[in-house]
């Protein structure tokens, strides 16, 4: 609550506006009810002629439309309050989950990402387009109205003093207890978002395992937990409202009985003031009662508003980069590697205190069982994950401490999937490119990467839609193009990710040879399942359940470290069969 309410102290001028405005709407309510009454005594009790009423007719129809205007001012004023509000933490869980989309994708599901984003932000949307004007014009109006309403007849307000207390008291304690449901509830939604998601893009892998109907059952459930939890708040929502309706009721039920008794029995007051008091009791309840209803949403929102500022408070862990450029762009830096951890979460895998030194034009291989850390460690040169300790220095200055751009302009991180975006192959491959290169450029580069006879024999060339919305291709496919694209961007550093699955002989040889290419002017960083790649390496680095084992060649290895002498010899054995 207190987060909400310090961004709506920040719109100060639409506060001023709200405040501005309820003082005109509590002068037109007893505007309306002064003239509504007045209109009446005269006609009814004094006999006064259309004529000699007609100025109060026009007073109560101008009191009317400055009414109607004003409720749709502030209305107005709040929405706008509100949309500008999620606009801006919209834009800052953008800012965060873009900043370091590689943390961000490695965290938790992406469903509940963009549950977060788009339901728990319009959940904060009644708190500032409907609390706080209420709350704004609920401090004013009943004020008015009460002081009105003392200066004719002091045992009324009197009994409104009394009663009114009970309907934010009453209102305090529901809000108390909704804050929790609600709060559940836009947890329950974010699982089901979640789940749904994921189930949905891991659909074929379900199907495979025949695990489809059992995932079912789990979204069915969760959807049916946050049907459960919407009643559960509308239970506590219709009961409350009545409950405030009750009260108020009985209250105008008091005044009523009181005024008229006054009025007919002990004749101590006139026609004029009973019916003014009777004509205001409802618009002060009324306006007592809205708080209540806007208190319900309000305090709805704050469950919603939680979440995002959980959400936003994990910006802690994106990376942070410097402004220092990196010397000498065109040539290779050496990467030095200085006792650097990573940690994924406390209790899981961890690397731990990697040593080593890659100098320029290096070829290295990252080599090691399955799960012994390859790909972090690839993840971390690359400046996708930031070291837990320890620190990568690059020509001597820590990697963070360099420009992000200048860092990523020199990558090229060719991955076991590339992503493809929507768009068509050419796009896909021109994104390679610091500025718009020519389609020969593209040309040359697919032709180098060895994809141009596949992408020829297409009807539409390199005007194939790809990526969600167009042609699938294999992942050897998609590597082919990531390697065109670095052929067009001529990075000093290639961080590669060797496919595991077998390759056919020509593809084999032309992801070899079109890396052999790009190493003439690059440093190569492979995490290597091939015996060709391991044997070729100028330097390899042995990982086994994240350490690093030892570093050497091939030939330096096989001497003297057995563990991988025994991998290699597992290998060679699976290559030969
Ligand atoms: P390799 O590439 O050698 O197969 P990885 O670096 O991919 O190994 O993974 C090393 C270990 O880290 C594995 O045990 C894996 O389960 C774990 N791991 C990988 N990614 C994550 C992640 N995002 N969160 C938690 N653990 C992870």
């Amino acid at each position: 609550m207190n987060e909400l309410k310090n961004i709506a102290k920040t719109h100060k001028s639409t506060r001023m506006f709200l405040i501005f405005s309820s003082v005109l709407m509590g002068a037109t309510v007893i505007g309306q009810a002064y003239f509504f009454v007045t209109i009446v005594d005269r006609v009814f009790l004094r006999g006064h002629s259309i004529q000699e009423i007609v100025p109060f007719l026009a007073g109560l129809l101008i009191v009317l439309i400055a009414r109607s205007a004003l409720t749709y001012g502030s209305g107005r004023a709040g929405v706008l309050m509100a949309s500008k509000v999620k606009r801006d933490f919209r834009k800052k869980l953008l800012n965060k989950i873009s900043s370091n989309p590689m943390q961000s994708a490695l965290q938790g599901q992406s469903g509940q990402k963009v549950s977060v984003m788009m339901d728990a932000v319009d959940g904060i949307d009644s708190y500032f387009s409907r609390f706080i004007p209420q709350v704004i014009q609920t401090s004013i109006v009943p004020l008015m109205i009460l002081v009105v309403v003392f200066t004719q007849h002091i045992y009324s307000g009197l009994i409104m003093v009394i009663t009114a207390p009970f309907i934010p008291l009453f209102m305090a304690i529901i809000g108390m207890k909704t804050q929790k449901k609600s709060e559940e509830q836009v947890e329950k939604l974010s699982a089901f978002s979640g789940q749904f998601l994921d189930t949905l893009q891991g659909l074929t892998t379900l199907k495979l395992f025949g695990r489809s109907s059992h995932q079912k059952e789990l979204i069915q459930k969760n959807s049916l937990n946050f049907r459960d939890a919407t009643m559960e708040i509308l239970k506590i929502a219709f009961m409350s409202s009545l409950m405030l309706e009750f009260i108020s009721m009985l209250s105008m039920g008091l005044i009523a009985l009181e005024a008229s008794i006054r009025l007919v029995v002990f004749e101590s007051i006139t026609f004029f003031t009973a019916f003014f008091i009777l004509v205001l009791a409802p618009e002060f309840y009324l306006s007592l009662k809205d708080l209540g209803s806007a208190f319900h949403t309000g305090r709805g929102s704050m469950g919603a508003a939680n979440k995002v500022t959980e959400e936003l408070a994990e910006k802690d862990k994106a990376i942070q980069w410097g402004a220092k450029s990196l010397n000498g762009k065109g040539s290779p830096p050496t990467i030095e590697l200085n006792g650097t951890s990573f940690h994924y979460s406390q209790e899981g895998f961890s690397l731990r205190n990697i040593k080593a030194v890659i100098e320029p034009y290096e070829q290295v291989a990252i080599v090691g069982k399955s799960g012994s850390g390859k790909t972090t460690l690839l993840h971390l040169i690359a400046g996708l994950l930031s070291p837990t300790e320890g620190k990568i220095f690059i020509n001597g200055t820590s990697l963070f401490d360099h420009k992000e751009s200048d860092w990523f302009d020199q990558l090229s991180y060719i991955s076991q999937n590339p992503y493809l975006f929507s768009g068509t192959l050419a796009e896909n491959i021109a994104i390679g490119g610091t500025t718009d290169p020519l389609s020969t450029e593209v040309e040359v580069a697919a032709k180098k990467a060895g994809i141009d006879e596949l992408i020829n024999s297409l009807e539409n060339g390199y005007d194939t839609p790809v990526g969600e919305a167009g042609r699938g291709l294999s992942g050897g496919e998609k590597q082919r193009i990531a390697i065109a694209r670095a052929f067009l961007k001529q990075p000093s550093i290639i961080l590669f990710d060797e496919p595991t699955t077998g390759l056919d002989l020509h593809t084999e040889r032309v992801l070899q040879s079109s890396i052999k290419e790009l190493s003439q002017t690059s440093t190569v960083i492979t995490v290597a399942h091939r015996l060709h790649t391991i044997k070729n390496a100028d330097k390899i680095l042995f990982l086994a359940d994240g350490e690093l084992v030892a570093s050497g060649t091939h030939h330096d290895l096989l001497a003297t470290v057995p563990d991988y002498r025994e991998m290699i010899y597992v290998q060679q054995r699976g290559v030969t069969l």
